[in-house]
């Protein structure tokens, strides 16, 4: 999301699930090979997938959500947004906030079954921009509403739980949502490829009062996308229409393939003699996360509630009722029957047994049973080739 501002772009980043499959920025590109095509057949698999998923646990939260029945949105329009990523928010007064952002649809949230997402995809693969396109065309403009859950900086130190940490939420008991606005979407673009395909998303675009925080996965996507971005689109995207600020600029950074703005013959250095400006910056450096070791370190040092488990547990024991638990159980199990074996199929049980003892077994039943009836694939209304297509494309892009 960008938000022009009259201090410059703000880019939020998010996604459609409060979690991430991993907290490391260090995993992204391994995590993302593990979900694309195998070397040599250039195939999708599996087998790779749970590989990945189940030698690296703090994803449990996440594929656990995705396999669930919000894991295929009905339609862009049917989905929640969240911030995902902790970030910072400083007021006026200099003090000094964690922040997570929530989008939640005015339209419910609705999830696609396997049968119909199949069946779907194969009538209208552009199904989701359609009806996003039409709506908006028809006058029916979605919104959010924006909520924030806010955590004075200091007990991001002691909270039972590292607050950085993208797999984690924080449950809503202990930060409750704070609802700050509402979001529409009232307008198509007029040119698809000079306003959405070129448009620059980048989440180091800040502005003053919003910071990062020691989210490792923030800050790694704080390099990540300006760097796609001058690969994909060019070294002076920021030049773009859709991607400029709506303010003036005064940058020393200069030409490259494609400048089209310039300063004339203004001085290309600073600091200069013919009054272009350029401030040192003099006197103290205010405090901010960056200077406070103690809560870098601790960040991830490992806490009460740090566990990989718990949160996801809690999901299908606590949210879920018998008939979300049992589609659950159905989907993972026709997952793994397409082409899961061995090791990684004996991990994959102990996987969902740590999120949950019961519906682990359950899922390790129907497997073995539809193994034994000659698998892979048995299960054809929830094989799920595809399960994490939505999200996964959509951050390989950036990521
Ligand atoms: P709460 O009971 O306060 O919140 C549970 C939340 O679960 C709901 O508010 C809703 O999120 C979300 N939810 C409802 N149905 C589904 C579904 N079918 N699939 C996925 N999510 C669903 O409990 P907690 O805050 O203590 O969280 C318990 C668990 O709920 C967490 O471990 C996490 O897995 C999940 N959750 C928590 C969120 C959070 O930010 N605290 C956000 C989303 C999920 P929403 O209101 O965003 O629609």
């Amino acid at each position: 999301m960008k938000f022009y501002t009259e201090e410059g772009n703000y880019d939020l980043v998010g996604n459609n699930t409060p979690v991430f499959f991993i907290r490391d920025t260090m995993k992204f590109p391994h995590f993302i090979r593990s979900q694309k095509r195998r070397g040599g057949s250039g195939l999708r698999d599996n087998h790779m997938q749970w590989d990945f998923w189940s030698l690296n646990p703090e994803s449990a939260h996440q594929v656990t959500y995705l396999m669930g029945d919000r894991g295929i949105p009905k339609s862009y329009r049917h989905m929640n947004g969240y911030g995902s990523h902790t970030y910072m928010w400083v007021n006026a007064a200099g003090d000094k906030h964690w922040v997570k952002y929530h989008f939640h649809s005015d339209q419910g949230v609705e999830g696609l079954t396997d049968h119909d997402a199949t069946r779907i995809a194969g009538e209208d693969a552009d199904f989701h921009r359609r009806d996003l396109y039409e709506a908006i065309e028809r006058g029916e403009f979605p919104s959010w509403t924006l909520s924030v859950q806010v955590m004075p900086y200091e007990e991001g130190k002691t909270y039972r739980l590292n607050p950085f940490d993208l797999t984690k939420v924080w449950p809503h008991g202990d930060y409750p949502l704070i609802e700050v606005g509402r979001m529409t979407l009232d307008r198509n673009p007029e040119n698809f490829f000079a306003q959405i395909e070129q448009a620059a998303f980048e989440p180091s675009a800040l502005v003053p009062g919003i910071g990062f925080s020691p989210d490792k996965m923030l800050l790694g996507r704080a390099f990540a996308y300006a760097d796609t971005h001058r690969h994909r689109i060019g070294a002076n995207y920021l030049q773009l229409p859709v991607n400029r600020p709506h303010v003036e600029v005064n940058t020393y950074t200069k030409d490259g393939p494609m400048a089209y703005d310039h300063t004339g013959d203004a001085p290309v250095y600073a600091p200069n003699s013919e009054g272009r400006g350029y401030a040192d910056h003099v006197g103290e450096v205010e405090p901010g996360w960056e200077a406070d070791g103690a809560m870098v370190r601790q960040a991830y040092t490992l806490r009460p509630d740090d566990d990989d488990f718990s949160q996801p547990g809690a999901l299908v024991r606590e949210v879920w009722d018998d008939q979300q638990r049992a589609a659950f159980v159905k989907t993972v199990a026709g997952h793994l029957l397409g082409g899961v074996k061995g090791d990684v199929l004996e991990r994959a049980f102990l996987y969902w047994k740590a999120v949950d003892a019961d519906t682990g077994a359950q899922i390790e039943k129907l497997v073995r049973a539809g193994a034994d009836l000659g698998g892979p694939g048995g299960q054809p209304d929830a094989a799920r080739d595809d399960a994490s297509e939505p999200i996964v494309e959509t951050d390989t892009n950036a990521g």
